[in-house]
């Protein structure tokens, strides 16, 4: 049987991925979402687009500074959604399709720090374990394995090295029409991955039940093999299942 077969019989499970910044892991989890029939949730998007309203309403001023009062006043009545209206699931505030608006240089520069407020965590994380309940979800983010689904089935924390992520980001924003030099988004993705780390909510951590995945050196093939053996192995999926 090929492991494609074997993982048709996967349980209802829930797939958490962590890791740093640009580290792949939403290419990765889209590719295992469609080879397993699973929804995936984007839930640095999601952070991304309450940035993008902060940023249009002047509740994050150009040098960074938040207002605290205005940003959970906002959250309040902020319809920041998951949405398919036939060209997959995208990111909508309200009506407005915002996908490729929160994948700016801007946006990314300020994300981290709107990620740091409680508020704006437990928004979030709402939105995500509402959707997460009917389980069969692959999800990426920074706490998903360690907070927001602690009791998730499987875990994977990514890594690669610094000057890879920081190519691959630079590679992929140029392919979209942004002028951006590698130096700028490498010094990015130091800062996030920083603050994402040492902020007091939730901060990105491995969680101890956790399988790593260094991808520096690896296809989106090979990533899809390793993947297809963790879980062959993890819920005993053999030929005869
Ligand atoms: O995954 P992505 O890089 O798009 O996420 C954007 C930012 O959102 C991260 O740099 C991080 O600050 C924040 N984030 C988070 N927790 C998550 C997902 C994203 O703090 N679960």
């Amino acid at each position: 049987m090929s492991a494609k077969r074997v993982l048709m019989h996967i349980p209802d499970i829930i797939i958490a991925i962590d890791g740093y910044s640009s580290t792949g892991k939403s290419s990765f989890a889209r590719l295992i979402s469609e080879e397993l029939g699973f929804l995936y949730l984007d839930s640095g998007a999601l952070y991304r687009a309450v940035t993008l309203y902060a940023i249009e309403n002047g509740i994050i001023s150009p040098d960074g500074k938040i207002d605290l009062p205005a940003l959970e006043k906002a959250l309040d009545g902020l319809d920041v959604h998951f949405e398919d209206r036939g060209d997959g699931w995208k990111t909508y505030i309200g009506d407005r399709c915002v996908e490729k608006d929160i994948r700016s240089l801007e946006v990314s520069g300020k994300v981290s720090p709107i990620a740091t407020v409680p508020q704006v965590r437990d928004y979030v994380d709402k939105r995500l374990r509402e959707i997460g309940k009917r389980k069969r979800v692959v999800l990426d983010g920074r706490d998903i394995g360690t907070t927001v689904f602690p009791d998730a089935e499987l875990k994977i924390f990514m890594t690669a090295d610094l000057d890879v992520r920081a190519e691959r980001r630079a590679a992929e924003m140029r392919a979209r029409g942004e002028d951006v030099k590698t130096e700028d988004v490498m010094r990015n993705l130091q800062e996030r991955d920083y603050i994402d780390s040492h902020r007091e909510a939730s901060p990105l951590a491995m969680a101890t039940d956790a399988v790593t995945l260094d991808n520096s050196r690896m296809t989106l093939a090979d990533q899809m093999e390793w993947i297809r053996n963790v879980i062959a192995e993890k819920f005993n999926l053999t030929d005869r299942d």
